[in-house]
């Protein structure tokens, strides 16, 4: 029976039949309804409803009251809007680790007394284990993983050309577009 039923020539008979038999109630009753008087009808009772609507008696209170609502309901709505500004997330803030002169590095983002958001803590980290890299080396010219024991050429000035490059790969690749 379900095989029967499921069969596409059943569907397809099945379906063309009910659509027909549906079809024709709803022709006999379009047939039968007396259209002229029913839209006679609507059309009376949208001009009286219209007609009651303008002569009606307002209150100053009532309009008062319509009034305090429709500033609640702004009120709510910027507020909404507001928040929803703020919990936008920002893109660049998940990008906190990337590879540059050499050395792989990792990095958080703080924000500064007007909201604004800047690199910080950031420093070189070991490319195998993630660690963070100890100066080391005669006058500090290498960073050095404790863990892994290698070592890695260092210059004082990476610091600077890191947080630089980083700077410049959130303006490119994140705030560009927007
Ligand atoms: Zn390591």
């Amino acid at each position: 029976m379900k095989k029967f039923i499921k069969n596409p020539w059943t569907l397809g008979i099945g379906t063309t039949v009910i659509g027909s038999v549906l079809l024709s109630f709803v022709m006999d009753w379009i047939n039968k309804v007396d259209w002229l008087s029913t839209l006679k009808a609507l059309l009376q009772f949208v001009g009286n409803a219209i007609v009651a609507f303008l002569n009606f008696e307002l209150k100053v209170w009532w309009v008062l009251v319509v009034l305090a609502l429709l500033f609640a309901a702004l009120l709510i709505y910027v507020k909404i809007l507001d928040t929803k500004q703020k919990d936008t997330p920002i893109p660049f803030l998940s990008y906190t680790k990337d590879s540059m002169l050499g050395l792989s590095w990792e990095w958080e983002y703080s924000k500064t007394y007007d909201g604004k958001y800047t690199i910080s803590h950031l420093h070189p980290v070991c490319s195998k284990c993630g660690m963070r890299l100890k100066q080391s080396g005669m006058y500090g010219l290498e960073m050095e993983c404790l863990r892994c024991n290698t070592t890695k050429k260092w210059e004082d000035h990476y610091l600077t050309d890191a947080q630089l490059l980083i700077e410049d790969n959130i303006k490119k690749r994140f705030l560009q577009n927007q």
